[in-house]
C-alpha cells in the first residue's frame, strides 16, 4: 500500500472507506468507457459472454486503479474443494527494453489462468498426467485488493471442463433457479422481471483466544479444536456472556475487523457476544448468493488475520471446546427479483399472496424430498459434534413455519376455517394473508430450517463451512420443485383452480416436514421417526445419500453436477472426513506420549520424593495426599497408556480398508470411541495434577484469558 493510500485510509469517513478496495460499480462507471461499462454490466446481470476486446479494456482499467493504490501483483482467486480459497500471485511487471519494466495486465490474463491443479483435491476427476486446470473470471463478483494484490474471483475447472471448485456449481444452481422461477412469475403475469436471484445473509460465529495460549496447544494448532481439557469451573451456565459488554481487547479487534471488511465492500453490520465464553458472532447485510459466498470466505480469512494482529487466534472450528456450545453459521436465504421483490414475503394483494404460497410450498416440498441432501450439505467431522447435541439443531431435518402460517396452510389443505379470520376458509388468490412479523415467527431457535417472516434460516451449518455447498443444494432443490410446478401449471386449463389444487395437494403430501415444537427434545426424535423423517447422525451416515439415485437424477437433470463430478465430490468429502479424524487421532497420540504422560510422571515423581523425605524426617507425618495422588495418577496413566495403544492399533487398521465408505465407518465406530476413552483418562489426570505441571494451557486459561 502506498503511503498516500494509508494516509487517505486513516482519515477516511466510513462511506469513503466502504468498498475502497473493490473494483465495484462506481469505480467501473468512473473508469471504463461507456460502451465497455455497458457490455460488462450486461455480462454481470444476464450472464452474457464478454467480448475479448472489452476484457482488455477492463483489465487495463483494473490494473491502473490497483497500481494507484500501490498494488504490484494480481491473482486469480478461487475456491477449490479444500474449503478455503486459493491464490497464485503474478506481478504486473513486464520487461520494457533491457533495463526497464512497465506494469501490464491483459484481458487474457484477466479472463483465464492456468494454475497447476495437481495438488488440489479432485476425487479422481483429473488423471495425474493431465494436471492442468484452469481458472476463469467470474465477472458477477467484483475484483478486489487484498494484501497488495489484485484478486480476481474465478471458477476453477479441469481441462475437460469438469468443476474442481465450489463456485462453478453455485453459479450453475443460480442459473437454474433463475430459469425456473421466471417460468412461475410469467404464469402470474409478471413480465417485468428479467432475473431472479437468491440472496443470503450468513451469520458467523467464532471464538477468540489468546495467541500465546493457542500456540502452546498442539491440538488447537493442528486440528483447530481441543482434543483434551477438563471443563473449567465456570462455563456458560450463568448466561452472562451472551450479548454482554464486549471486552476492551475484543472491542478493538472488532473495530479493526469492521474497517477491513468495509474496505472490501462487505456489509458487516451486527457484532455481539455469543452464548459461550470467548464466543462472538458477526452478521452482514444480505446480498446475492454468489457475492455472499465470496464475502463469507473473505470474512473467515480476515477474522483470522485481524485476530493475529491483536495477539489472538480466531477459532472457526465447529466445536473447539467440549462442554460449551460450538459455533455455527446461519444461512439466511431468500429469493428475489431484479425489480426488488422478495418472493418469500407475503404481498399486499391476493395475487401476490398466491404467488408467495406457491414459492413457499415449493420450499416445503423441496426440504421434505431432499432432507438427505440438506443433511449432506452440512456434513463434516467437526459439525458432527454439534448436530443433535442440544446446542444446535439435530441431524433430523424439519422446518418451522410458526403457528399462524401453519394454521393458514391447514385451512387451505382441509377447506376448514382459518381460526383467526372470522371463520373464513383460506382461498388461494382470493384472500390476503397477514404479514408475519419477525418476532412471532422467529421464536423457535431449535429448528434446523426456520421461516423468519420473509426468508428461511438454515441453521445446521457449522462455522467453518463454505456456504457454497448448502446454497448449491438449496437453489437446486427449490428449482426442481418450481420446475415441476411450472410443468403442471403451464399446461393447466384453468390456472386459478389448478393452482389452488396444486398448493393443497403439496401441503397435504409434505406437511410431515413441518414441526414447530422443540427440536432438541427426545420426543421429537421418536415423533420424527414415526413421520418417516431421516435421522442421519454422522457424516459417514449422511454422505452416501449424496450419490443416491434420486439425487444423481436431480443434479444431472439441471446440469449442476455430472455423474463424474458428483462421484468425485463424494470421494473427496469421505476422504476429508477420514483424514480429519486421522489427524486428530494422531495428534492425540503425540500429545499423550510426549506431553501428558511425561507431565504425569514428573508430578508423581515429585510427590513420591516428598513423601519419602517426609518419612525420613518422621514416620508420623501423614503422606496421604502424596501417596493417594500418586496412586490415582498411576491408575489414570495406565488407563491412558492402554487406551492410546488401542487407538494406535485401530489407526493402523484404518489403512487396511481399500474402500473409503468402509474406512469412514471404521473411523466413526472405532476410532472416535477410542479417542473418547483417551480423552477421558487424560482429563481425569488433569484434574488431580498441579497446574504448574500440566504441559499446556487449560480451559480456564483458554476461555478467560482475553480481557
Ligand atoms: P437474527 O437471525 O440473529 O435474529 P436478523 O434476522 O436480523 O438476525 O438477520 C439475520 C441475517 O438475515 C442478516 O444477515 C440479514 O441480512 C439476513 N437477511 C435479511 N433479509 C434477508 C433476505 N431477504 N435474504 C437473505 N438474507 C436476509
Ligand atoms: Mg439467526
Amino acid at each position: 500500500m502506498t503511503e498516500q493510500t494509508k494516509k487517505a485510509e486513516a482519515t477516511a469517513s466510513i462511506p469513503e472507506l466502504f468498498g475502497s478496495m473493490v473494483f465495484n460499480d462506481q469505480v467501473m462507471k468512473e473508469r471504463l468507457p461507456k460502451d465497455t461499462y455497458k457490455a460488462l454490466r450486461r455480462t454481470m446481470e444476464l450472464g452474457k459472454k464478454l467480448d475479448p476486446s472489452v476484457a482488455n479494456v477492463v483489465a487495463n482499467a483494473m490494473k491502473d486503479w490497483a497500481v494507484e493504490k500501490g498494488v504490484t501483483h494480481f491473482t486469480h482467486w478461487f475456491q477449490p474443494m479444500t474449503g478455503i480459497t486459493a491464490e497464485k500471485h503474478d506481478s504486473f511487471i513486464c520487461p520494457d527494453g533491457d533495463s526497464a519494466v512497465i506494469m501490464e495486465f491483459s484481458g487474457k490474463e484477466l479472463v483465464k489462468g492456468e494454475p497447476d491443479a495437481s495438488s488440489f483435491p479432485s476425487g479422481g476427476l483429473r488423471a495425474t498426467f493431465e494436471a492442468r486446470g484452469y481458472t476463469a473470471w467470474d465477472p458477477s463478483s467484483y475484483a478486489f485488493i487484498k494484501e497488495n494484490t489484485l484478486c480476481i474471483p474465478t471458477v476453477f475447472c479441469s481441462y475437460g471442463g469438469e468443476a474442481l471448485d465450489k463456485k462453478t456449481p453455485l453459479l450453475r444452481s443460480m442459473e437454474v433457479i433463475n430459469k425456473q422461477a421466471l417460468r412461475i412469475l410469467r404464469l402470474f403475469g409478471d413480465t417485468a422481471t428479467t432475473r431472479v436471484i437468491t440472496t443470503v445473509g450468513p451469520e458467523q460465529e467464532y471464538f477468540l483466544v489468546d495467541a500465546e495460549k493457542f500456540r502452546q496447544r498442539e491440538d488447537l494448532m493442528l486440528c483447530g479444536r481441543t482434543l483434551f481439557g477438563a471443563m473449567a469451573p465456570k462455563g456458560q451456565e450463568l448466561e452472562d456472556h451472551y450479548f454482554g459488554t464486549i471486552k476492551p481487547r475484543v472491542a478493538k479487534f472488532m473495530e479493526d475487523l469492521d474497517r477491513e471488511l468495509w474496505k472490501l465492500g462487505i456489509f458487516v453490520k451486527t457484532e455481539h457476544n455469543e452464548v459461550a465464553p470467548a464466543q462472538h458472532e458477526l452478521a452482514p447485510v444480505f446480498t446475492d448468493t454468489n457475492l455472499a459466498t465470496d464475502h463469507n470466505q473473505l470474512t473467515m480469512e480476515i477474522l483470522k488475520r485481524v485476530a493475529a494482529r491483536h495477539g489472538m487466534a480466531c477459532l472457526l472450528h465447529e466445536k473447539p471446546f467440549e462442554g460449551i456450545n460450538g459455533s455455527g453459521k446461519h444461512n439466511n436465504w431468500s429469493i428475489s427479483t431484479n425489480t426488488g421483490v422478495n418472493l418469500l414475503e407475503p404481498g399486499d394483494s391476493p395475487k401476490e399472496n398466491a404467488q408467495f404460497l406457491l414459492f413457499l410450498t415449493a420450499v416445503i416440498k423441496a426440504v421434505d424430498e431432499y432432507q438427505d441432501l440438506l443433511r449432506v450439505a452440512v456434513a463434516s467431522a467437526g459439525n458432527d459434534h454439534r448436530l443433535g447435541a442440544n446446542e444446535a439443531p439435530p441431524a433430523i431435518v424439519s422446518m418451522f413455519l410458526g403457528d399462524e402460517l401453519t394454521e393458514i396452510l391447514k385451512s387451505i389443505e382441509n377447506g376448514t376455517p382459518y381460526s383467526q379470520r372470522d371463520a373464513e376458509v383460506m382461498k388461494v388468490g382470493v384472500h390476503i394473508l397477514p404479514r408475519f412479523p419477525k418476532d412471532t415467527t422467529d421464536r423457535n431457535r431449535t429448528s434446523p430450517f426456520a421461516f423468519t417472516g420473509n426468508k428461511f434460516e438454515f441453521r445446521m451449518l457449522g462455522s467453518d463451512l463454505s456456504i457454497a455447498g448448502p446454497n448449491i443444494i438449496l437453489n437446486t432443490i427449490v428449482a426442481e420443485e418450481l420446475c415441476q410446478f411450472a410443468d403442471q401449471l403451464e399446461g393447466a386449463e384453468h390456472f386459478e383452480e389448478a393452482l389452488q389444487e396444486l398448493i393443497r395437494k403439496t401441503i397435504s403430501e409434505h406437511k410431515r416436514i413441518i414441526f414447530n415444537g422443540n427440536n432438541y427434545s427426545e420426543e421429537w426424535v421418536a415423533e420424527a421417526e414415526k413421520r418417516g423423517l431421516m435421522n442421519l447422525r454422522t457424516t459417514a451416515d449422511a454422505l452416501p445419500s449424496f450419490i443416491a439415485e434420486k439425487n444423481l437424477a436431480l443434479f444431472t437433470k439441471h446440469k449442476i453436477f455430472t455423474t463424474a463430478e458428483l462421484h468425485s465430490r463424494y470421494e473427496i468429502l469421505m476422504e476429508v472426513y477420514c483424514k480429519k479424524l486421522h489427524i486428530e487421532a494422531a495428534t492425540m497420540v503425540d500429545m499423550v506420549h510426549r506431553q501428558i504422560l511425561p507431565a504425569i510422571a514428573r508430578y508423581s515423581c515429585d510427590l513420591t520424593r516428598t513423601a519419602l523425605e517426609k518419612r525420613q524426617l518422621s514416620s508420623d507425618i501423614p503422606c496421604d495426599f502424596e501417596l493417594g495422588t500418586v496412586k490415582e495418577l498411576s491408575e489414570q496413566a495406565s488407563r491412558l497408556r492402554s487406551s492410546v495403544v488401542e487407538l494406535e492399533d485401530d489407526l493402523l487398521t484404518a489403512e487396511e480398508f481399500p474402500g473409503v465408505t468402509e474406512r469412514a465407518a471404521h473411523y466413526r465406530d472405532v476410532v472416535l470411541s477410542d479417542m473418547a476413552k483417551v480423552r477421558e483418562a487424560a482429563d481425569g489426570a488433569e484434574v488431580v495434577t498441579a497446574k504448574a505441571y500440566w504441559p499446556f494451557p487449560d480451559y480456564t486459561d483458554l476461555l478467560y484469558s482475553v480481557m
